[in-house]
């Protein structure tokens, strides 16, 4: 059976990681969270001292780039464990500050280019749903199907707090709200790789779908793609 690759790109908290992961499971693909990946990457950074909430030093980071081993490991029912190393780090990096930390690492030109590097290796083989920023533009950019999905600010914003309080983690929602503001704003202006959708990508606007709606629309249009590839 013929795989394509899939990349899914948006604005932070549209719910595309949530679909993706669906989405690899129905066709049976490796998943790839390649947010979690800056994320960790900002983790170690944090750890070590060389990101703070108001500085970054690259040359330290740039440095120590070698020593930074971050792997994926797909679970069963779908799930992802992030690892740094050997430590699992999947719970450690979904916190806001190290959300922040992503969001500003992932601006820098040496950070990019490694962790692009990977993301290719990992999906050389095909047959992967990866989800991120810069997937159909850069990563992939000849990926057979390329969705953008976005929501209102207020509608993310609401995901992310709810989902941050299932977790017990303290904040309100102006807060959040100004984080997933700041994020879009930083993502999509960065020279860096910007957010932007592909010419060539499918914009699937989730404001006012459920979770059920987003997924059925999402494995038809995966099915009708495939369908012309085989
Ligand atoms: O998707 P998630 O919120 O986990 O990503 C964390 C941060 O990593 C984002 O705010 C974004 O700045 C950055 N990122 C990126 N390129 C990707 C994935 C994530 O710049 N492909």
């Amino acid at each position: 059976m013929k795989k394509i690759v899939v990349a899914i790109d948006g604005l932070s908290s549209c719910g595309k990681s949530t679909m993706a992961k669906e989405l690899a499971q129905y066709a049976g693909y490796i998943y790839v969270d390649t947010g979690a990946m800056y994320r960790a990457l900002a983790l170690f950074g944090i750890r070590n001292g060389w990101i703070t909430p108001d500085a970054i030093n690259g040359e330290a980071l740039e440095k120590q780039l070698d020593r930074v081993h971050i792997t994926l490991k797909n679970m069963d029912k779908g799930l992802q464990h992030v690892y740094l190393g050997d430590e699992d780090v999947t719970a450690d990096i979904r916190t806001l500050a190290v959300g922040d930390a992503a969001s500003r690492v992932s601006t820098l030109k040496f950070v990019r280019r490694e962790l692009v590097r990977q993301q290719q290796l990992m999906g050389r083989e095909k047959g992967v749903v990866m989800d991120g920023r810069d997937i159909g533009t850069v990563v992939f950019p000849q990926a057979e199907l390329k969705v953008f999905v976005t929501a209102t600010p207020e509608v993310r914003a609401m995901r992310r707090f709810e989902e941050l309080k299932a977790k017990g983690q303290t904040t309100d929602f102006q807060t959040v709200l100004a984080d997933v503001c700041a994020r879009d704003e930083r993502d999509s202006r960065r020279e860096e790789s910007p957010l932007r959708q592909a010419d060539d990508a499918w914009l699937l606007d989730t404001s006012n779908l459920t979770r059920e709606q987003q997924r059925t629309i999402l494995f038809d249009k995966f099915d009708a793609r495939l369908q012309a590839f085989l």
